[in-house]
Formats: C-alpha cells, structure tokens, sequence
C-alpha cells in the first residue's frame, strides 16, 4: 500500500474541481481541415497547419520516399550514428533559405528552445523575457540558471529599463515570440533589435508560428522586417506551417558548432525520424514557391476576423492567422467549445497555465485551405453561440 501522499485521484479531483481539468479529443480521421470526431466529420478551426501542409500529397510522398530509403527511425542520437545525409540536406537548405550561416534541426520546438537556452546562458549572465513568451523559452530559461527577467508583453521601454538594471550580467539574450502563440499578435521585433544593440544584448527569436506564415519566401518574421543579421538566434519549428515534425535553429556557424558540443537536448536524444525530414524538407519547398497560399490564408484570416466582429465579438485586431475569441471564465470558454463542436466546428478552449488566469479564450487559428463555405459555417456557429448566451 503507497502512503496517501501518493493519491493521484485527490489531485486530479482538486485540478478537475477548479474548471482546468484536460482530457484528449480523439480525431477519428482527417482530411485537410474536415476531421471527423465523435463520428462526426468536423470543421478544424484550431489547428498549426496554416498551409494545410500536413496532409499535402507532395509531403506524403516525400515522408515515404525517406522512410524507404533510409528506415523507420534514425537508429541512434545525431552524434553517434544518427545523423544522415537527409539531416544534413534539409540543414543545409534551411540555412540557405534563412540567409545564415548554418541551421540546425531538433526533436522539437520544445526540445530546441531548451537546449538554446540551457547551452548560451548560465550562471552570472541574463535572460530578457516577454511575460507571454511560450512554456517551452520559459523552462529554458528556468533550465539554463541564468538570472530571468520577465518584462511586460511587448513593452519595449520595460526591457529597456530591465537591460540598464542588469548591466553587470556577463552574457545578456533577450527572448521573444516573434507571433506570440496563444493571442497571435506579433513583437515589436525591430525595436527589440535595437534595444538589445543598445545595450549588448544578443537576440533570439521562436519563429514558431511566423515560419512558413510571414515573410516572401515564408522565412518568417525576421525576413519580413528585414532583420537578418541582427538576431543571434532564429528559432523554428517544423510541425505547424512547415505540416511535418521537429525544429530548425539558425545562425552563425558557430553557434550551431556550439549547439552541437553543448545542447543536451540536441545531445542526448535520438536524431528526427527520416520521415519527418523529408516532408519538411518537402515542406520549405512548397512554402518557397507557392506565396498564393500565404495569400489565401490571410484572406481567409480577413474574412473570419471581419464575420466575428461583424457579430459582436470582441476581437484584437488582426495580427496573424491566430484569433483568440478571449472569454475569460474557464468553464465559459469550455462550454463555448462544446458548444461549437455541436454544430460541427472544433476551435478548442485554452485555459491557464497554458494562459495567465481570468484569460481563457478559444484560440482560432485559420488554415490557407478553408473554404469560403467553411467559414461560413464557422461564422454561423459563432454567432448562433452568442445569440443563445445572450
Ligand atoms: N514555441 C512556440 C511559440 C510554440 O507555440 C510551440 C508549440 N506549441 C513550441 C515552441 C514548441 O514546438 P514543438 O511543438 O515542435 O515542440
């Protein structure tokens, strides 16, 4: 018999109690942005997918020319056995098309913002941090023993004032979104830049959600304002836009000779499947060559934004393909999705820790290959939400 420290269900219990508790929704299958759930096909309205990639015939089909030509998995970790050629091409082609020196691929996002982190910063130096930074660059900064500063979101004078505290750090990086994941609005990256030069601090930015979205070639936020060269770190990940797995780190070539040496995220796990290379691989061409699709997801991105306003929902203003429908009530936000998923359209509720407390919302995300009667029905959905809370 454990002792009664070991009673899971009463923390379950307590967690449930509090309107937080989380359980998985299965997705029976998917076609592109209609999945079934419940045995009911379903509008996805919440998905990373912006291009609709993920289920792309040219990505399918380059995932398993990889697997057939080089295994299920890689076999090992990069710095034994498991770094082949295809890691290498698609390295070598992220690079190119982020205008650095080199890149280097991850397990994850998650994995790679860990390992940035805990390998450039440790103790005696600081780490600059948006309030609304994702978990993954917070445990990372919690990792690497660095001092943290958290400034408010986006606020520029605050990291500014923050910088001037901390002049004795050895080492300062201010980190940020450059599209923060949860509110879809985008940092102030050019200023960022020139503040942190003001005051010797190095720059990395997670371009999670901006990789494939922003940008003409699809690099990401960093190429939209033309800030190449002036951030120490791109950070990217290749399982939203790019629809395949993992994660690139751009840079000079020794930051990533420094990654490789001291990245125990990098270090101690095994190197991405070969399948998953490929369709990124397969993906950063699609996103290269094919801005129609960008273009249609911002039209798609209008044209829902404009219908929730129109409705009486108070919305940000549109900044990215990401549109929180902000509730605030925990238990409100989940039952405007279960509401939502009645009528056939699954945008799902995020609730703390995920979002700070009070801030519950949906978080919509819009997909380049929504249909405009897709969004019709998503729309529809909404407003008949609101006529019935009201
Ligand atoms: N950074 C941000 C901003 C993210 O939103 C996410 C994923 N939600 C990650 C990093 C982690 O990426 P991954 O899912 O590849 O671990």
């Amino acid at each position: 018999m454990l002792p009664p420290v070991w009673d899971l269900d009463d923390e379950l219990e307590d967690i449930r109690a509090r309107g937080l508790g989380r359980r998985l929704r299965t997705i029976d299958a998917c076609r592109d942005s209609e999945v079934a759930i419940d045995g009911r096909s379903t509008l996805l309205l919440c998905s990373n997918d912006y291009l609709g990639l993920a289920t792309d015939e040219r990505l399918i089909a380059a995932a398993c020319a990889a697997a057939e030509r080089w295994g299920a998995g890689s076999g090992s970790s990069r710095l034994i056995s498991g770094s082949l050629r295809i890691h290498r091409e698609l390295e070598e082609k992220i690079a190119e098309w982020k205008k650095s020196e080199r890149a280097l691929v991850f397990s994850s996002g998650y994995h790679a913002n860990l390992g940035v982190l805990q390998a450039l910063v440790g103790r005696g130096d600081a780490v600059f941090s948006d309030a609304l930074n994702h978990a993954s660059l917070i445990d990372g900064c919690r990792l690497s023993r660095a001092a943290v500063h958290v400034y408010p979101h986006a606020d520029v004078a605050a990291l500014e004032r923050a910088l001037s505290v901390a002049s004795g750090a050895r080492r300062k990086l201010v980190v940020t979104d450059s599209v923060f994941s949860m509110d879809g609005d985008r940092a102030p990256l050019a200023d960022i830049c020139d503040v942190a030069e003001r005051h010797g601090a190095a720059v990395m930015v997670d371009e999670a959600h901006a990789t494939g979205v922003f940008g003409p070639s699809g690099a990401g936020l960093v190429e939209e304002l033309g800030l190449d060269g002036r951030v120490l770190v791109q950070m990217g990940t290749l399982g939203k836009a790019l629809g395949s797995f993992g994660a690139y780190v751009a840079g000079s070539a020794s930051l990533v000779d420094l990654l490789v040496n001291r990245a125990r995220t990098f270090i101690f796990t095994t190197g991405l499947p070969p399948a998953a290379v490929g369709a990124a691989s397969a993906a950063v061409d699609v996103v290269r060559t094919e801005p129609e699709r960008r273009a249609r997801l911002w039209a798609n991105a209008r044209t829902l934004h404009g219908a929730l306003v129109r409705g009486g929902y108070r919305m940000a203003a549109l900044e990215s393909p990401i549109l929180p429908v902000m509730v605030g009530d925990e238990r409100r936000a989940m039952a405007l999705c279960e509401h939502l998923l009645e009528r056939g359209v699954f945008a799902q509720g995020i609730r703390p820790p995920t979002v700070p407390e009070g801030t519950s919302r949906l978080r919509v995300t819009l997909m380049a290959t929504h249909r405009p009667d897709q969004l019709e029905r998503a729309a529809a959905a909404f407003l008949d939400a609101r006529r019935e809370a009201a």
